[in-house]
């Protein structure tokens, strides 16, 4: 995956995801098929985040292309950020509250052989270990396996979700305040009171019959 730092790219990224692939979008999103093949989702948010684009913008385009009632999932999704963003800006004590434990986290946590294997990718979750690579690697996960590997830092593996949040701003190059402190809250079930996000087998199974992955270590937790 390429992300080249200049508004040309990003207005040519978002004019080839409307034009090619934008009328899959609400029946492919939330498949994972790989680093190598992301054209079922836009991977406008490193641009969005850092403001090469707006959302204005982003919806604007893609209702020229098609009807609302056609787009009204991509547009829900580019309004999840807007939500996020102003639900922090009204609540700066969780973004306080958040960097406070951090704080206190990072010194408690700095020699745990379990968060220290997590980091770098040595867990005995094969599948959790690629995510850690592709992560470093191409600064980006898709959003379901966010989501999964959320839930099984803060389920599986049982390291504090400050920790995994951090992680994530250190090498995503869409790193947000608000979407990135905000899902990882939503995973822990402190976001939305008493719900919080379990990885199913059988979701994160049939990606990865796609991927040919041994899966059964993972599994052998829940
Ligand atoms: C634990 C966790 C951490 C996350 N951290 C970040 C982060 O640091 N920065 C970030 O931009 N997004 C974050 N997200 C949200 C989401 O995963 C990414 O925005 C999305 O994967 C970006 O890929 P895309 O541009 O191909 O998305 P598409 O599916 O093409 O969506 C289009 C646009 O909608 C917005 N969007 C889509 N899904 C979400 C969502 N769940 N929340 C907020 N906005 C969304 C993004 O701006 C995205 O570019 C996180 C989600 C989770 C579960």
């Amino acid at each position: 995956m390429i992300f080249e730092a200049s508004r040309a790219k990003a207005v040519d990224k978002l004019n080839q995801f409307v034009e090619n692939n934008l009328s899959e979008y609400s029946k492919l999103r939330n498949f994972d098929f790989g680093p190598d093949k992301r054209s079922n989702i836009s991977c406008l948010s490193p641009y969005i985040t850092h403001g090469l684009l707006n959302e204005l913008e982003v919806i604007d385009k893609s209702l020229k292309k098609f009807s609302f009632a056609k787009n009204e999932k991509f547009i829900q999704e580019v309004l999840w950020r807007t939500y996020w963003k102003g639900w922090l800006e009204l609540r700066p004590n969780v973004w306080s509250d958040y960097l406070i434990e951090l704080n206190s986290l990072r010194n408690e946590f700095k020699d745990n052989q379990n968060y220290l294997n997590a980091i770098e990718g040595k867990t005995d979750l094969e599948c959790f270990n690629q995510w850690v690579n592709e992560l470093k690697e191409n600064n980006y996960l898709h959003n379901h396996t966010r989501m999964w590997f959320a839930s099984i830092w803060i389920f599986t593996l049982e390291l504090p979700w400050q920790l995994g949040a951090e992680f994530f701003m250190q090498h995503l190059f869409d790193g947000d305040a608000a979407s990135n402190t905000l899902g990882w809250r939503w995973v822990a079930g402190i976001q939305t009171q008493g719900k919080h996000y379990l990885a199913s087998e059988w979701n994160i199974r049939e990606i990865f019959l796609i991927m040919d992955m041994d899966l059964n270590k993972l599994f052998e937790h829940y």
